[in-house]
């Protein structure tokens, strides 16, 4: 939930050490029996210690919270450069626009600007950045590159509290500060262009390689969604609201919705999502006393998103 990739594909480059990186790091990718799974957290978070989710033996700096801005968020392997990845994701945004389901509301808009604006003055970088509603009653969102967030008013109406939707923001504000997309496809690209070098090597190592193909890309979306799930909780942490509102907004889901919308096919799963935030919460964010719920504002756009709903 709440991603999708809309990249091109990159030029491949450099494949050979990436290759070999990949390829060193593969018995970590292999399936572990379902009684290992069991207690998700710490096999699924040891799996990602490179990564610094919760259960890593490393202290991740880009957690810490106190280096908001300073931490290095979105830097690192990306054949777009932050001007190309914005006119991509205008010319896909001005496609999208053209959807008769873009909400045009003055009211909601201008309420989902405050939120964004209030996340992203507590965030790593402030990108440019523009949030729109889709008429379409399905919990997701859709980030494209270089800023452009497309939330479906199913997103909304399922949460119960400002907390709740400022959660479901920042999750995407965070794939827009790590620059998810860019940075994956190129990896991608990485990937393939590696996979392309193998036609020189003997038949089965290209064959397993081929075979590991699916399971490197999973892989790294799974990683990048595990990112964005703290980054996101730490923004929302840092402009005031309630953490434990984002677990919360996921149980329900799952409650209602199931699991496929909770998780997604992409994701790691819904309780693996729910655990590395709660444990995320307790390592990295000090507790305080007083935190947002829920304001009247959140209360009023809803109630409008409801009346235009049901207009459909
Ligand atoms: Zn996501």
């Amino acid at each position: 939930m709440y991603s999708r990739n809309s990249g091109a594909r990159a030029r491949h480059r450099s494949p050979v050490l990436f290759f070999l990186a990949m390829a060193a790091s593969a018995a970590a990718l292999l399936p572990v029996p379902a009684s290992a799974r069991e207690n998700t957290v710490s096999k699924e978070a040891l799996s990602a210690m490179e990564e610094g989710l919760p259960g890593s033996r490393h202290a991740p700096e880009k957690y810490d919270l106190s280096r908001i801005r300073k931490r290095g968020i979105g830097r690192g392997l990306n054949f777009y450069s932050p001007a190309k990845e914005r006119a991509l994701g205008q010319e896909l945004a001005r496609q999208l626009d053209q959807d008769d389901r873009v909400l045009q509301d003055p009211a909601v808009d201008a309420y989902l600007a405050r939120i964004a604006q209030r996340l992203v003055q507590n965030s790593d970088a402030q990108p440019p950045l523009t949030i729109k509603v889709v008429l379409d009653d399905n919990v997701n969102a859709v980030t494209l590159p270089g800023g452009f967030i497309y939330l479906n008013s199913g997103a909304i109406l399922a949460a119960v509290n400002e907390a709740q939707l400022a959660a479901v923001i920042a999750h995407e504000i965070a794939h827009v500060e790590s620059r998810h997309t860019t940075r994956n496809s190129s990896k991608q690209g990485l990937v393939d262009g590696a996979l392309t070098a193998t036609h020189f090597l003997p038949g089965p190592v290209a064959y397993i390689l081929q075979k590991l193909r699916p399971i490197l890309l999973l892989r790294i979306r799974r990683n990048s969604e595990r990112e964005a799930d703290l980054l996101g909780m730490e923004y929302q942490y840092a402009a005031g609201y309630d953490v434990r509102e984002f677990p919360a907004f996921l149980q329900k889901v799952q409650r209602e919705d199931g699991e496929s919308t909770c998780a997604g096919m992409a994701f790691p799963t819904c309780r693996e999502r729910i655990r590395n935030i709660e444990l995320g919460a307790q390592r990295f964010l000090p507790t305080r006393e007083q935190s947002i719920v829920n304001t009247a504002e959140f209360d009023g756009v809803r109630t409008r998103l409801v009346e235009l709903t049901s207009q459909q």
